[in-house]
């Protein structure tokens, strides 16, 4: 008889996890694993190689280097399809993959809301190509200020405030000034407009802690505007609404960081789903497909503390992972699946290299330079969860003394 044939989609880090403690497990399986690249990024740190301040070398590494391939087959190809009713995966290049177990952990896309011109005229930071996109025409509009003399190519808007655009603030905040001295532009003319169409700005947080990470960024120059939804972006401009009036706001520079969304392959593949998340069960299976995880940002899993949702992170889809990776091989033993468990070890944000803030585990707030220092542990923590202590050593962030 064959052995069974568990194929994972996706290598981010809820896939590559499921891969690394499936090995660890030795489980009695064909294990593969399917990723569009052939390297793995750390999509917590997009924003730094979008502000340029990080290469993108910096927060990728290739699977084949952190996975067993004895145990492992990789296969870099682009999902297309699942055709979950006859258990099979379209690709893009390599036809088509039957499994007996399934994980999806296709990951997130940027979130437009249906707003006309988001695609068209503004810069998302959903993955290492769109991060790198944004850094080049950042960098190509700000060089050009020295012949143009025109005001909008030092101009930038940071649409939406939430985790990502004040982590991305953060950054540039801290590369622009240097930029100026060596480009020869005025830092006086540059203009940082963030807008947002909530009420509150960094609701995760509470109101103290957000207010310190909003005057950190006011002090290095950015506008706010708060409770003023976008309605449409056009070439060069913002078009947002305040007090009932529509405004424009222009710049050569326009980032789109107002949410996200799970892998359209989740609804192409017709999974019932809500903005490309499934509802799956307690021990991360898809109902009425017991053999389909569904983890990381394309799923949504209920916390029965506060009856809402866990929010989609890097610190879920991991802890996600270690726990598909236990149901696939309770089930390979026929053993019956357990429900799964997420204790937050809390939130924290950088506002550039040396300022971060945020919650830790027990409610404990940190800020300034002790949150980045906390910043910093956990991307070493996250290196050490889906790559290796190679990874580490390489990729780790240990500029802890300044
Ligand atoms: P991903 O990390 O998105 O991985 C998905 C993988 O699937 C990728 O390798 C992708 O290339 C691959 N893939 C996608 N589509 C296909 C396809 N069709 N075929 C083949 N392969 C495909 N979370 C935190 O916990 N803390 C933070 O500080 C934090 N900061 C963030 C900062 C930024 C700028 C952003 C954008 C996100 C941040 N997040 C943070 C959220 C976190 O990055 C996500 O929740 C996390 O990446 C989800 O992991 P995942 O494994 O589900 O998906």
């Amino acid at each position: 008889m064959s052995r069974p044939r568990v194929v994972i989609l996706g290598a981010g880090y809820a896939g590559l996890k499921t891969a690394k403690e499936l090995c660890k497990k030795n489980v009695d399986a064909d294990i593969v694993l399917v990723n569009k690249n052939d390297y793995h990024y750390e999509s917590t740190q997009l924003h730094e190689v979008a502000a340029g301040t990080e290469p993108a070398s910096k927060i990728t590494f290739n699977i084949v280097d952190v996975i067993d391939t004895k145990k492992v087959e990789f296969i870099k190809d682009t999902v297309i399809k699942v055709e979950k009713d006859d258990k099979k995966v379209l690709l893009e290049n390599n036809g088509e993959l039957t499994y007996d177990y399934l994980v999806m952990a296709l990951g997130f896309e940027s979130e437009t809301f249906g707003i006309p011109g988001v695609d068209e005229f503004s810069l998302p930071l959903v993955n290492i190509k769109t991060a790198e996109a944004a850094q080049a025409h950042l960098d190509k509009m700000l060089s050009n200020y020295q012949q143009s003399k025109n005001e909008l190519d030092l101009s930038i808007v940071v649409c939406g405030a939430g985790f990502t655009s004040i982590e991305y603030l953060g950054e540039i905040t801290n590369r622009i000034p240097k930029l100026a001295k060596t480009m020869n532009f005025p830092m006086d003319k540059v203009k940082i407009t963030c807008i947002e169409a909530m009420p509150t700005l960094l609701p995760m947080f509470s109101e103290k802690l957000g207010q310190f990470g909003i005057d950190v960024l006011k002090k290095r120059g950015v506008t706010f505007k708060v409770g003023t939804p976008i309605k449409e972006i056009k070439e060069n401009t913002v078009v947002y609404e305040e007090n009932g009036d529509l405004k424009e706001v222009h710049a050569h520079t326009i980032i789109w960081t107002t949410g996200v969304k799970g892998s359209h392959v989740v609804g192409e593949s017709g999974f019932a789903e809500r903005r490309g998340r499934v509802m799956v069960e307690k021990d991360l299976r898809v109902e009425g497909y017991p053999d389909i995880f569904m983890i990381g940002d394309v799923s949504a899993v209920m916390d029965e503390e506060s009856g809402r949702p866990f929010p989609t992170t890097a610190q879920i889809a991991i802890k996600q992972g270690e726990a598909a990776a236990n149901n696939l091989a309770r089930l390979l033993n026929n053993q019956p699946t357990e429900a799964f468990t997420f204790k937050s070890l809390g939130t924290v944000a950088s506002i550039g290299n040396n300022v971060g803030m945020g919650q830790i585990l027990g409610g404990k707030e940190v800020k300034g330079y002790m949150g980045s220092i906390v910043k910093k542990s956990i991307i070493n923590k996250s290196l050490l969860d889906v790559g290796t202590a190679g990874t580490l050593l390489k990729k780790g962030r240990f500029d802890y003394y300044h």
